[in-house]
């Protein structure tokens, strides 16, 4: 039977345990399986390789992403680092001008030392991806909408120039997650997640995913999974179970908040710049719509002059200043000093990420009490005359 998103996030992937009846797939806390004889398994050998609780999450995410193939890691940065070991050196991936801090970190001070390089281009652009893509290149890697910028790329349009090249799309979908948009489906070849932010959900686990459709693909990742060895753990595996069957009911909250309080940010005259890619205005509205089911919940913002973001930051009393997103609870950031630090500060400006600029993870609390809490604390931010 094909279910939909909502029933797939509780049922997809391994539903409940077939041995015992368990409702809920168990944590199988073991490092290593019995053999009934040389060469004979009962499908498990040693936990880095396969594990029970871990299979049922890397089943899941290939449903959820609409892929056949799904892995799981110990954080976001362990599936990146394994899915740009599939290249070489002298290999270079095009990737977008604002993306996650950590990815351009390990793309510039990792890969790079391995003669893997990269080239930055607005991927909104889509000329400019097209001009960019040379023989070197052998992939395209995008998030849509970015970080911290919310700039959003045509999925299709891109994976459509990436494989009239022959090149790979990867897409990071950490801020929307398969429940809003489905990257696979729109053609990339390889979706990833930071499970940490919204598939996680409530802040306590670090994990990632990642899901193809290909199986020459799939067979290479998973060769690399286990070769790297950064999987995720079987009780980390079970919370991001946990954490995905509400993905659908936090989400919508997460959304109907973020777009009540992006709409209230940007008529406020409190801020100068407002980006989220579900006000009509933000010029990301047009391509949001027609590839996803919302916006998501990230905003970004820039105060006006006469508003001191640092002291914005301390003023705020609900919203709480930290890294990360995509809990229940509400997060703000300062990207240029913590999310973004590791991209030298003329590249970060240069993609248009000011110093002065806020990122709001908008939680699933009353949306009332986090525009009182933003709005006292930018009040109470209004620099001296
Ligand atoms: C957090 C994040 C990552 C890195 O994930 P970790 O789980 O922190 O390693 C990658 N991409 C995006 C978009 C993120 O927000």
């Amino acid at each position: 039977m094909s279910l939909r998103m909502n029933s797939l996030l509780i049922h997809g992937g391994v539903d409940g345990d077939e041995t015992t009846g368990a409702v809920t797939v168990p944590v199988y806390q073991t490092s290593t399986y019995k053999q009934d004889g040389l060469g004979q398994t009962r499908g498990w050998e040693y936990s880095r390789t396969g594990n029970p609780t871990r299979d049922a999450l890397e089943k899941l995410i290939a449903d959820l992403e609409q892929g056949s193939y799904g892995f799981a890691f110990a954080s976001g940065l362990a599936a990146i680092n394994t899915v740009l070991s599939l290249f070489k050196a002298g290999d270079r991936l095009v990737i977008s001008d604002n993306i996650y801090g950590g990815t351009f970190r390990i793309l510039d001070n990792v890969f790079r030392n391995f003669g893997i390089t990269y080239r930055i281009v607005d991927t909104s652009d889509l000329k400019a991806v097209e001009e960019a893509i040379d023989d070197e290149v052998k992939a395209v890697y995008i998030e849509s909408p970015s970080n911290p910028l919310l700039t959003v790329t045509d999925i299709e349009a891109v994976a459509g120039i990436a494989h009239r090249a022959g090149r790979l799309l990867i897409v990071d979908n950490t801020f929307l997650t398969p429940y809003l948009q489905r990257p696979l489906a729109l053609g990339a070849d390889i979706v990833i997640h930071s499970g940490t932010k919204y598939l996680g959900g409530h802040s306590d686990t670090v994990s990632g995913l990642a899901a193809v459709k290909d199986k020459e693909l799939a067979d290479r990742l998973y060769y690399l999974q286990n070769a790297i060895g950064g999987v995720l753990g079987p009780w980390d595996s079970f919370l991001m179970i946990r954490g995905i069957k509400t993905l659908g009911v936090r989400m919508d909250r997460h959304v109907e908040n973020a777009e009540k309080i992006a709409r209230w940010l940007d008529g406020s005259g409190y801020a100068d710049r407002v980006y989220f890619p579900g006000l009509e205005s933000d010029p990301g509205y047009e391509v949001q719509t027609r590839q996803a089911d919302g916006p998501g919940a990230m905003i970004s913002f820039v105060l006006s002059e006469q508003y001191d973001y640092r002291e914005f930051f301390r003023q705020l009393k609900l919203v709480t200043l930290a890294e990360s997103l995509g809990g229940v609870e509400s997060l703000v950031c300062h990207p240029a000093t913590m999310t973004h630090a590791a991209i030298p500060a003329d590249i970060r400006r240069k993609a248009g990420i000011a110093d002065e600029l806020i990122r709001l993870s908008v939680g699933i609390e009353d949306a009332d009490d986090l525009i009182a809490d933003l709005e006292q604390a930018i009040r109470a931010s209004k620099k001296e005359k």
